[in-house]
């Protein structure tokens, strides 16, 4: 297997959900940033310091604050005070920014619409580790993962298969999130 050749088939993966980012964001009057920055924040009541965007969106800080001031001029997400830091704001969706979201499909769903369930399953499970390593390297900001939740015990802790200890309910390896609103990280 050829890392490279790898490399590139996920670089031409990633050019089109890209352009099928380019051409949804087009018909909303949006940047691909920018609808990134919508999705985000959605299922975050909370919304994001501008700090924690920026390194969700791999971008400076002050490209960060360019496409909030861009997405509060077209009244999509509103700054809001932070109540932990006084010289600090969080940026959060408004409910036109909300509604937005229902036409800023991820560009991603056409490569994912196009893989088997079992293929879905392990790309999966390959994406969790990949980001668990990521952010273990500080190369990814912190994700709202299953395997890094206080809520979550692992099967490896002799539970008889992974739980959520939130809801009380198993998770089967095709349950566990990426992107989880009630993630709480561990200590
Ligand atoms: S609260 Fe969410 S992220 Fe945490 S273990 Fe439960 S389902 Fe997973």
């Amino acid at each position: 297997m050829s890392r490279e050749q790898l490399s590139y088939g996920l670089g031409r993966l990633a050019a089109l959900a890209r352009q099928r980012d380019w051409v949804t964001g087009e018909a909303a009057g949006l940047t691909p940033t920018q609808g990134d920055t919508l999705r985000l924040l959605a299922d975050r009541p909370a919304g994001l310091r501008l700090g924690e965007l920026a390194a969700h969106l791999s971008v400076r800080p002050s490209t960060a604050s360019d496409v909030v001031a861009v997405l509060v001029a077209k009244e999509l997400v509103r700054r809001l005070p932070d109540p932990d830091n006084a010289r600090a704001v969080r940026v959060v969706l408004t409910d036109a920014g909300r509604a937005m979201l229902g036409q800023m499909p991820d560009g991603f769903d056409a490569v994912v619409d196009m893989l088997s369930d079992a293929d879905a399953g392990t790309l999966h499970g390959i994406v969790i580790s990949t980001i668990v390593r990521l952010q273990q390297a500080g190369r990814i900001a912190p994700q709202r993962l299953c395997v890094t939740c206080r809520y979550f015990v692992s099967e490896a802790d002799g539970a008889g298969g992974h739980f959520c200890s939130l809801v009380n309910q198993p998770l089967q390896p095709a349950d566990l999130r990426v992107n989880c609103p009630e993630h709480e990280a561990t200590g």
